[in-house]
């Protein structure tokens, strides 16, 4: 196989370790396959390495950002409200928040704000009803 980066003849065949580092934390990958190029390092993962990448670099992500969907529905419960009842004090759609805690959509940096800082004083929210 040709290397697809500078054009050297030979890929060797190599078993190695990736680490991934995003935002102050970093994933080690054990045993990844790829061929690699000996002359200006470019690398092609098989399949199977690709695919556990792939993962992991999701995973990282999300550990990183952090569970938004999930922070949502905690606060909702702490909170004592359903889907329906949160997403009608923020002026927001019945589904909305059904769509937040299930990963499907993320939830606008506003929306976010705002159930922190409800979180915090939960108190505000009888205000947010007569607003
Ligand atoms: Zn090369």
């Amino acid at each position: 196989m040709k290397c697809p980066a500078c054009g050297h003849a030979e890929m060797a065949s190599k078993i190695l370790d990736e680490t991934l580092s995003y935002g102050g934390q970093s994933l080690t990958l054990h045993g990844m396959r790829g061929e690699f190029c000996p002359v200006c390092g470019e690398g092609i993962w098989d399949a199977e390495s690709y695919r556990r990448y792939a993962e992991a670099q999701t995973a990282l992500l999300r550990s990183v950002k952090g569970d938004v969907g999930g922070a949502s529905r905690r606060i909702r419960k702490g909170l004592n409200l359903t889907q329906s009842q949160l997403a009608g004090a923020f002026g927001v759609g019945k589904a909305a928040f059904s769509r937040y805690e299930r990963g499907e959509t993320r939830p606008p940096a506003p929306v976010v704000k705002l159930l922190k800082l409800l979180e915090r004083h939960p108190d505000l929210l009888k205000e947010m009803d007569s607003v």
